[in-house]
């Protein structure tokens, strides 16, 4: 018997987790309603990376032809050096035909999974800031890294700020940009570059240093600060940084991923259960995970806090591994020094003797399909 049929569900938050939710459990004949704190889903925010796990379920939820039609494809993803040479080379199209990794503006893809959500006949109410959490049958929490449901699942806690800031800009694409992700890594520094569609090209640029800057997507930068920090880049890199006008800057932070999701009454998704560190590019991609397991769960049968209690013990053993491996990555992009040689050696061979290993590496994240139970 279904769980959801006519059953209501209250949604904290109309971000990637939140709206994905909202379509998965209205398509299953819930009553959902979507609480947003924003007065209109704008504009904001830049480039996601969406791998084949989440594919497999915006496929599931029948977006996926729509979704081909406001992103583009990643073929490969190539990690070069400060200089721009080329240190390996992951070809996603080559090695993992019939996978898709694609490329999005996280914008547009609010803006589908909003339509797909109301088509479904769940109510997004803008506008809405939850101060006071609603004492209703369900309540998701969808609320993002400051989620309020979470410490009142969890008790307080403090994030521990890594040491690294990140800006993130939007510039206008060369008309033959390949869909190609690049990484330049250098000593203490990376930079992330896509093409997003659209005629827009994606930067995130990392830095280790030691100030304090806000954890928020809308805090403003100094186009000046982030082109000194790049200053000795080469490659392709000063020319799209001379064409930054605007740009955003936040903090990057380590949160642990919570105890307790849930309490068979109230349930955390997407980063309010597990911020991560971007540098391996799941934050949306959790998200729509989360949403889709969550909504199979609850679905299954009527009894609530069971539905609960397997949604945690699905999702959690996974994100922790995805957010560990995030971590990871946030120390080998920036080496320093003899380590740096070695390592990127090692890489540079890998790529070139057995490249279908670089990316096989991670078969447990990208084959893993979140629609078979
Ligand atoms: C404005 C914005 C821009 C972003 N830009 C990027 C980007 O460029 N690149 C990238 O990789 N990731 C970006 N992210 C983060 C990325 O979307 C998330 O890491 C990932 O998609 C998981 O999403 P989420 O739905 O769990 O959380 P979020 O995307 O953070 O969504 C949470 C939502 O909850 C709402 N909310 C929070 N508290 C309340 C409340 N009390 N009452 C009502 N509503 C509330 C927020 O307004 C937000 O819409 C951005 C997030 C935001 C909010």
């Amino acid at each position: 018997m279904s769980g959801l049929k006519h059953h209501p569900v209250t949604i904290i938050g109309a971000g990637v987790a939140g709206l994905t939710a909202a379509c998965a459990l209205a398509q299953r004949g819930a009553e959902v309603t979507v609480l947003e704190r924003a007065g209109a889903l704008r504009e904001v925010g830049a480039g996601l990376q969406i791998s084949p796990n989440a594919m497999r379920v915006l496929a599931a939820l029948g977006l996926e032809s729509r979704f081909r039609a406001i992103s583009l494809p990643s073929e490969r993803v190539e990690l070069r050096d400060s200089t721009g040479r080329m240190v390996a080379r992951l070809d996603l199209a080559r090695h993992r035909p019939g996978d898709p990794f694609r490329l999005v503006h996280r914008a547009r893809l609010v803006a589908l999974l909003e339509q797909a959500a109301r088509e479904a006949g769940a109510r997004i109410k803008l506008g809405h800031d939850v101060t006071e959490l609603p004492d209703v049958p369900l309540l998701i929490g969808a609320d993002g890294v400051k989620s309020r449901l979470r410490p009142t699942l969890n008790g307080p806690e403090t994030p521990f700020f890594t040491g690294q800031t990140a800006w993130r800009a939007l510039i206008p694409a060369e008309p033959d940009a390949a869909p190609v992700a690049q990484v330049f890594m250098g000593p203490g520094r990376h930079l992330v570059s896509y093409p997003l569609g659209q005629g827009q090209r994606n930067l995130v640029a990392v830095v280790e240093r030691p100030d304090w800057q806000e954890e928020g997507w809308s805090t403003p930068g100094e186009p000046s600060e982030l082109r000194a920090a790049f200053a000795r880049f080469g490659g392709p890199v000063p020319e799209w940084l001379e064409q930054v006008q605007d740009v955003g800057i936040w903090g990057l932070f380590r949160h642990p991923v919570a105890a307790h999701w849930q309490d068979g009454r109230r349930a955390l998704i997407g980063d309010a259960a597990h911020p991560t560190l971007p540098f391996m590019a799941q934050g949306a991609v959790m998200a729509i995970e989360d949403a889709w397991v969550l909504a199979a769960c609850l679905d299954a049968g009527p009894d609530q806090e069971a539905a609960l209690a397997r949604f945690q013990a699905l999702r959690q053993p996974r994100c922790r591994r995805i957010v560990e491996a995030a971590n990871a990555n946030a120390r080998n992009y920036h080496l320093r020094g003899p380590t740096r040689a070695v390592a990127h050696a090692g890489l540079r061979a890998v790529s070139r003797l057995a490249p279908a290993r670089l990316i096989e590496r991670f078969a447990w994240l990208y084959d893993h399909d979140p629609t078979t139970p």
